[in-house]
């Protein structure tokens, strides 16, 4: 996912908001970058492949000013990246368009404009929205909203897109479908950004478009805006809290450290919520508990880590709630045969509320008959929890390292009280047991502190990882989903293979690549399949792998030959997958330090919201 900026500013220059916004949205992941200004003439372009920083370097060379231009900074999806695939795109020297997303149909419109004599300088898909809105542009007389308004008509696909006309240098017309942009609202200024960290330094006054909406922009204001029927529409503007500083790195080194530090308070956060209403169903929405007494089943839809905090629950749904619970990897879902049942609860799992596939995965949920839904997200009125019945949004803040950590464990304590309420209601917890989970919840964020502070030994641990080619991650029950999130971690940031297994699984197949150059690590607490995990690792020690092992401080593990042993301070019972994930966490990051690796920016990967955080309503 990339991120567009763009800008009227009455008063000022835009050049400098634009970079500094550009830079902002540098966590979403880049590869080029460019913007677009009018200087009082002419449309002036910089692009650079790179950094941002090369690009303003660029830009302050040239001098470029002005009072409107838009900005981007690009993932490309078509087209390698190189300097002329790098948007701004222009078309006729008069339309500047910056687009984020997809079009599913470029071939079909580039053959349709190719025949209008249209001339492609790019192989993105882009360019044809550039030469689309100034064909119509052209047509219509000059009037840029429909001009627009009539290209997006023949887009299929997910866009986000701003357009400046040279000749009309004091309107942007923006649209949305499928990707995110806000409109920020300053004293005679007017911005738009892909997401709220590029704006709040300028205004903290934010309108969130919806899809299909188009707006017209001036420095006024919202000028126009209709929505995807074509009806004139109002977008409520909120009043962002996100810090300025939660966007800053502070003391630490890197976003992920940060993030991964401030887990106690992120889950504290989270969990206030169970810890001061209780586990009641009316956390999770006004009608909760008619929708939780209707429900037979979970189904659990998500990618990446967000489906690892979904198999995890599926653990705690089924022993504490005793509710069928089936999870599924959302863009497997939506492109299969599924058999629907309207008594089903359909939960999504997403950081930013609007990854793609687990947001059709839930409309194709819907139109197969599924009647309720509930969305767990980390941003405030993002796709999903707006397409939802219910939701209960995670408090962990904005989230920029692009490998995630706290909306993980945050993920977590939102589930695990999905699962203590379920179990309430149906009678399958009393009333001691439930005050037994508010305190296992209410000492969690210490615990974790615990394990933060084995940093040292762990970052020691992870200069030997660093030499290794793969990694073997092994847990059970509870803790395998935990295996797979530090396999995932330790791939994404230091770029080393790892896989993770069930440990019973070592003997039906993985045990063969186990040798001295395979470190395997094992998550091992002290719970009921502590000796099975233990006659595992027997098995990993006779084939000469070296063992890393998380454990209890109240297990009985020895170090020893080929045998390393961490213990987190204390057994956490029922929470404990969520403090055992810190030590992975921390491992991959200390790895990827020892590499050389970008840990926040890891290559070819990208993230598409950081957390809208808190927004009030604006009186
Ligand atoms: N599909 C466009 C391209 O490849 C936009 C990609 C993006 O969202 O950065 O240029």
């Amino acid at each position: 996912m990339c991120g567009i900026v763009g800008a009227i500013r009455a008063n000022h220059n835009v050049v400098d908001f634009l970079t500094d916004g550009l830079k902002r949205l540098e966590y979403r992941g880049y590869d080029s970058s460019g913007i677009a200004v009018f200087n009082g003439e002419k449309i002036k372009r910089v692009r650079r492949v790179g950094r941002v920083q090369l690009m303003e370097d660029a830009a302050k060379e040239k001098g470029l000013f002005g009072h409107i231009g838009i900005g981007h900074t690009r993932w490309a999806t078509h087209g390698g990246v190189t300097e002329p695939n790098a948007h701004p795109h222009i078309s006729g020297g008069l339309i500047a368009v910056v687009h984020n997303g997809i079009i599913e149909n470029f071939e079909e419109e580039r053959t349709r404009l190719q025949g209008l004599g249209y001339e492609f300088e790019s192989q993105t898909d882009t360019e044809v929205i550039a030469h689309s809105v100034k064909h119509e542009y052209s047509l219509n007389g000059g009037n840029l909203f429909e001009a627009v308004k009539s290209a997006t008509q023949n887009f299929h696909g997910a866009y986000a897109i701003a357009v400046i006309a040279q000749d009309n240098p004091e309107e942007m017309v923006v649209a949305r479908m499928g990707c995110p942009l806000l409109i920020a609202l300053g004293d005679q200024e007017t911005f738009i950004a892909s997401d709220v960290s590029a704006v709040i330094a300028f205004t903290r006054n934010i309108a969130y478009l919806e899809d299909g909406d188009i707006a017209v922009l001036r420095a006024s204001g919202i000028e126009k805006l209709i929505d995807k029927t074509g009806n004139p529409a109002q977008r409520k503007v909120k009043v962002s809290e996100l810090s300025l500083a939660s966007l800053e790195l502070g003391p630490y080194s890197h976003f992920m450290q940060k993030e991964i530090h401030e887990q106690p308070r992120a889950i504290a956060d989270t969990a206030e919520v169970f810890l001061d209403g209780g586990f009641e169903p009316e956390n999770f929405g006004e009608n909760a508990r008619e929708v939780f007494n209707d429900i037979d089943s979970i189904k659990i839809l998500a990618c990446g880590t967000s489906y690892y905090s979904a198999l995890t629950s599926k653990y705690w749904l089924e022993s504490i709630a005793k509710v069928p619970t089936d999870v599924e990897i959302a863009s497997e879902y939506r492109y299969r045969d599924v058999i629907a049942n309207p008594k089903q609860l359909i939960i999504t799992i997403s950081q930013s509320g609007e990854t793609l596939d687990t947001m059709e995965a839930l409309k194709y949920a819907q139109s197969l008959g599924h009647k309720h839904s509930l969305s767990i997200c980390n941003v405030m009125e993002s796709a999903l929890p707006r397409e939802s019945e219910l939701v209960l949004y995670t408090r962990a803040g904005a989230e920029i390292g692009v490998a995630s950590t706290k909306a993980f464990t945050t993920q977590l304590v939102v589930l695990f009280g999905l699962a203590v309420t379920l179990g309430k209601m149906r009678g399958h917890i009393s009333e001691e047991q439930s005050h037994a989970y508010t305190e296992e919840l209410r000492q969690l964020p210490g615990s974790i502190q615990h394990v933060l502070n084995l940093e040292p030994q762990i970052a020691a641990w992870a200069q030997k990882f660093a030499k290794k080619d793969s990694a073997l991650f092994l847990g059970r029950g509870i803790h395998y989903p935990i295996a797979l999130e530090g396999a995932l971690k330790l791939k994404e940031i230091t770029y080393i293979h790892a896989e993770a297994y069930p440990a019973g699984e070592l003997k039906h197949g993985p045990l063969a690549l186990v040798d001295e150059n395979m470190p395997v690590v094992v998550i091992a607490p002290n719970d009921n399949l502590l000796d099975k995990v233990k006659a595992n690792m027997q098995e990993v020690g006779a084939r000469g792998g070296e063992l890393f092992v998380f454990t209890d401080l109240d297990s009985n593990f020895n170090e020893g030959e080929g045998v390393h042993v961490i213990r987190t301070p204390r057994h956490v019972g029922i929470l404990s997958p969520i403090v055992h994930t810190i030590p992975v966490q921390l491992l991959s990051y200390h790895a990827a330090l020892a590499r050389g690796t970008d840990v926040d920016k890891p290559r070819n990967l990208a993230k598409s919201e950081i957390g809208r955080a808190s927004c009030r309503e604006r009186v």
